[in-house]
């Protein structure tokens, strides 16, 4: 049980399981408030009390249209605390800030997954594939791969690769409930800004019913932008389609 919560918890299914992660009302005041939030939006991409981290864009995008190179890595990870798992400095002591507030709360969480290479999300997509096409034998290698494309983000478009982003699961739950009906998803969902984090990702509306179980996938963006997005239900996407266009 516990081994099965780690796969899916490394793979990070990106595109399944949205609806289950309760974003919907997160981002239902979205459509009204977007284009004046937008237009008043003033944000620093850098933590301004620390000149070292200061150097790193918290707001990049990375996805299947902004992939990031497979050289790409972030020169300031370390350890969050609990958990052998990296991400980047300021998102690492975040983290780890956060948890220990969980845990006065009473709550527990388990960080599964940070910071991944490029060569470790290609061991984790070739895996899929291998896979899939064991699953199910009349399947041409380039249809697996376009498959496990649902399941597994291809390389290079993984926020992993930022050391940005935590998949975070449940300690020690053996009943696996959809996270947002539990007391530490719904304490996660209100508070995780406060910490520079949003919760990823957006409602695609095609999440898929069969997963019962998807460790969080918490991103972080610096405490000022996160707050905005929390606040307004705009999404990272739309966020640096506006500043960027
Ligand atoms: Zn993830």
């Amino acid at each position: 049980m516990k081994k099965r919560k780690l796969i899916k918890g490394v793979i990070c299914l990106s595109l399944v399981g949205v609806s289950a992660f309760g974003l919907n009302q997160m981002m239902k005041k979205q459509t009204d408030v977007t284009g004046k939030f937008l237009e008043n939006m003033v944000v620093s991409a850098v933590e301004p009390d620390n000149e070292t981290l200061a150097k790193q864009d918290y707001t990049v995008l990375v996805d299947a249209e902004h992939p990031l190179q497979r050289d790409f890595v972030p020169d300031n990870l370390v350890t969050v605390s609990y958990t052998e798992e990296k991400l980047t400095e300021v998102a690492a002591k975040q983290m780890t800030a956060m948890i220990r507030d969980l845990e006065k709360e009473g709550y527990t969480i388990l960080p599964l997954s940070g910071y991944r290479s490029y060569d470790r999300q290609q061991t984790l997509f070739d895996r899929k594939v291998f896979e899939l096409m064991q699953a199910d034998k009349s399947l041409t290698k380039e249809k697996a791969e376009k498959k496990a494309i649902e399941f597994v983000e291809l390389p290079g478009t993984s926020e992993h690769q930022t050391g940005l982003a935590m998949d975070v699961a449940l300690r020690d739950d053996e009943t696996d409930p959809p996270m947002e009906e539990t007391p530490e998803g719904k304490w996660l969902i209100d508070n995780v800004y406060r910490y520079g984090f949003i919760v990823r990702y957006p409602d695609t509306g095609d999440a898929k019913k069969d997963v019962s179980y998807e460790p969080w996938h918490l991103r972080y963006v610096g405490t000022e932008l996160a707050e905005k997005l929390q606040k307004s239900g705009v999404r990272l996407e739309e966020y640096k389609a506006n500043i960027l266009s």
